[in-house]
């Protein structure tokens, strides 16, 4: 019943505004009827001319009256009507008609609900590094055969055996 009443009384100030006009220039149709009437005699025709004059002015009077008294009452209607969209708009799913749910305000939910707790930002979980591998063992140096096991000759760095006297590589003698 009351659903849209918005565009009701949007509606209804039209309507009133155009009852206002039509009454307006009613009365001052009358007004002037009768003004008419009066012209006839002579005693009375002055009072009858103002009377034309008169109901003319009241009807212009009248209308632009009505028209603007409705102003107020269709801003009204127009202003509900927005807020309305707006609600609609805000609570989407959550609007709800005062008409299908008497005493609750479309707001209820929002003014019930707890205000949410701020959010502690949670702090970023350290990625677990992984387990560094093992620096391999620097590889044992291989052996360096004994220099007591050959006999290197200075000259042309030929390999002798430890007796060796002489380089088989060039003969040179060997200390
Ligand atoms: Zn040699």
């Amino acid at each position: 019943m009351f659903t849209n009443i918005g565009n009701k009384i949007r509606t209804l100030a039209k309507v009133l505004c155009i009852i206002g006009i039509v009454l307006a220039a009613l009365s001052g149709l009358i007004m002037m009827i009768s003004g008419i009437s009066m012209l006839g005699y002579s005693y009375t025709a002055g009072a009858g001319v103002a009377l034309i004059f008169g109901g003319i002015v009241s009807a212009a009077l009248g209308a632009l009256l009505a028209w603007v008294g409705s102003f107020v009452l269709y801003g009204y209607g127009q202003l509900i009507h927005s807020v309305q969209q707006i609600e609609k708009k805000v609570l989407g799913d959550e609007y709800q008609d005062f008409d299908k749910q008497p005493g609750v305000s479309p707001f209820s939910g929002m003014n019930n609900a707890a205000p949410a707790a701020p959010v502690a930002p949670v702090a970023p979980v350290q990625p677990i590094q992984p387990a560094q591998p093992e620096q391999p063992a620097a590889p044992e140096q291989p052996a360096q055969p004994e220099q007591s096991d050959v006999k290197v000759c200075p000259k042309c760095n030929c390999a002798n055996a430890p007796t060796a006297t002489f380089c088989v590589g060039c003969g040179n003698r060997l200390d």
